[in-house]
């Protein structure tokens, strides 16, 4: 692809040390349907560190939000979640994200420690209060004063790219390109340690777009961190330093960004990288499965070139030197097979 890091984006796990700002070990969410169960994410495990930036990837459906609303407590009441997600900010304790209750997420960690790009600008917006009025609350409600946070609404708007003029507007009355930037300053309003940015660049135009990634790249590059959801991997090879690869609810493959667009190991990866414009331009074939009725085996089996009688069997996401992989027959060499 033709994209070019801005800054110095680590290519390599330099982020192995230390500790994490997130971690999640075996997240699994189900959504109670009347006559089904929605599988949504299985089994899932990452760890974020402070300077990093992990994009998460994979076609639409797949979990990748649900993702998102699950660390923040921000699913429906016919969620179920288990497992383990752990915030680590400087500032206090570790917090349990799944098990410490609305409570504590609304007041120590939305907005606050975590912040939220979401997919949908136009719902997340109150529709009765102008942008600008909307930023200034927000640092308002983080100990700044009515004059910084005057001041603060004008820079985290520049930030963004969105004009002061279309500041003073209402949500109903911005393009929706101007909406997901306002949404972006709202998110990055109180610097927040940990970015979970949703698809923060849809109804943006190539500049824009380019220009919200580097924003988010300088976060990282500042020392916070930034969860990439996307399904723009030109997006993610711009500024990534680690790539997550998810596939019907289960992370498929995990691997350095520059490993990842040089030689990715999952075939579902490879299948990614074969459909972009400036590669092989080949859509993956077939379509993923209904997230209520998931095989028992590699749930890719019926897309997949390379499958055998083995892939009956639920490949599991295995480490080896780099990265980690969930198939039977990995594709490039260094992966378990
Ligand atoms: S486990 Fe089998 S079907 Fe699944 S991706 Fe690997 S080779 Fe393909």
């Amino acid at each position: 692809m033709n994209t070019s890091r801005p800054t110095s984006a680590a290519t390599t796990d330099r982020h192995d040390s230390g500790t994490p700002v997130l971690t999640v070990d075996g997240l699994t969410v189900q959504f109670r349907l009347r006559d089904a169960t929605v599988q949504a994410v299985t089994d899932l495990t990452l760890t974020v560190h402070p300077g990093e930036l992990v994009a998460i990837v994979g076609e639409s459906g797949c979990g990748k939000s649900v993702l998102a609303h699950a660390l923040l407590g921000l699913l429906p009441r016919n969620a179920t979640v288990t497992g383990r997600a752990v915030l680590h900010v400087p500032d206090s304790g570790p917090v349990d994200l799944i098990g410490c209750g609305e409570r504590q997420l609304a007041t120590r960690v939305r907005g606050r420690r975590v912040g939220l790009v979401p997919q949908s600008p136009a719902t997340a917006l109150n529709p009765v209060r102008t942008g600008r009025r909307l930023v200034e609350e927000t640092l308002r409600a983080h100990g700044h004063t009515r004059a910084e946070a005057g001041a603060g609404a004008e820079r985290v708007a520049a930030d963004v790219g969105l004009d002061p003029v279309d500041l003073d507007r209402y949500p109903h009355e911005l393009s929706g390109g101007m909406a997901q930037r306002l949404v972006t300053a709202l998110a990055l309003a109180p610097d927040p340690a940990l970015l979970i940015a949703d698809e923060p660049t849809s109804g943006l135009d190539r500049p824009l777009v380019d220009h919200t990634l580097d924003l988010l790249r300088g976060r990282c590059d500042s020392g916070n961190a930034v969860v990439l959801i996307t399904h723009d991997l030109a997006a993610a090879e711009r500024v990534a330093d680690r790539i997550a690869v998810m596939y019907a609810s289960r992370i498929v493959e995990h691997q350095p960004a520059d490993r990842f667009f040089s030689a990715p190991v999952h075939p579902y990866s490879a299948a990614l990288l074969d459909a972009l414009p400036d590669r092989a331009f080949r859509p993956v074939p077939g379509h993923p499965p209904m997230l209520t009725a998931l095989p028992t085996g590699c749930a890719f089996a019926p897309r997949c070139p390379y499958v055998t009688d083995t892939c009956q069997r639920q490949p599991p996401l295995t480490s080896y030197d780099t990265g980690a992989v969930a198939c039977h027959q990995p594709l490039n060499s260094g992966a378990p097979s």
